[in-house]
């Protein structure tokens, strides 16, 4: 798409961008759920109330160097966040190094962040939160609109909507079908990316669907398989559906161009 940027520099700029919004997710991940402000009131300790100190709020750094405990109480801090800054980076780096555009890049990394928190919701509480699948859009739509106007690539924002609301609509369908299988946040998370993966071209939506079926089925025979589920077992699929959006984006083009065409 724009020719000769240098992806090395976008991979490396995009991580360090993404222990913030590692933490910020974070945080959205953890005070959603108790309907808290993500802005107000400071981090704090969830044990003891402790604010944290400015030194206690540097992404990954900090939790190394408290070993892991709360400054004031001692309590052991929950690895979960540290998990959600590291897979933060990881994707940032990834997409930083394969997006073909660079000036989609802040509108991917925002729903990058958007799909980190939902899919940590999503495996823990086994929901997803319409408030941050909208916060996601609304702050994302704008930078794709300007992305397609320096690109000069409107066709590509028409494929992104056309692939939202085909996504929706497949995903509603099977929601009305299997009610129990999914639930209606699903759906919506569905049409977020049908966007995004939409925007790379049409093919890529389909790999980044089928890419979450996949990684999706994975644990599920896993678990089947170790005698730990059942066929009622209800999994989240919040999570792979945000992993396979992921490896669509970052993936979908090369391998559809080296899918050997019979
Ligand atoms: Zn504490």
């Amino acid at each position: 798409m724009d020719a000769g940027y240098p992806h090395a520099v976008a991979a490396v700029v995009s991580g360090v961008v993404g222990l913030a919004a590692g933490s910020f997710a974070g945080v959205v991940a953890d005070r959603v759920e108790r309907e808290e402000s993500v802005v107000r009131p400071a981090s704090h300790c969830t044990a003891c109330q402790a604010p944290l100190r400015a030194r206690d709020n540097i992404p990954v750094v900090s939790y190394v160097l408290l070993g892991g405990r709360c400054h004031a109480c001692g309590v052991r801090i929950p690895p979960r966040d540290l998990v959600i800054e590291l897979v933060t980076v990881a994707v940032f780096v990834l997409i930083g190094w394969r997006l073909p555009s660079v000036w989609a890049l802040p509108s991917y990394l925002v729903v990058a962040t958007g799909l980190v928190a939902l899919g940590a919701i999503d495996l823990e509480h086994h929901r997803l939160p319409t408030p941050v699948i909208y916060a996601t859009a609304l702050v994302a739509t704008p930078l794709l609109v300007l992305a397609s106007g320096m690109t000069d690539r409107w066709s590509s924002l028409a494929v992104a909507f056309i692939g939202a609301a085909a996504c929706f609509a497949a995903f509603f369908a099977v929601f009305l079908a299997v009610p129990k299988g999914m639930g209606f946040g699903d759906v919506r998370l569905a049409a977020l990316c049908g966007g995004w993966l939409g925007w790379l071209g049409a093919g890529v939506i389909p790999v980044g669907i089928l890419a979450a079926f996949v990684l999706a089925g994975l644990p599920a025979i896993a678990l089947l398989a170790a005698g730990r589920a059942t066929r009622k077992t209800r999994l989240a699929f919040g999570p792979f559906l945000a992993a396979g959006t992921v490896v669509g984006i970052c993936f979908g083009r090369a391998m559809l161009s080296s899918w050997p065409h019979l």
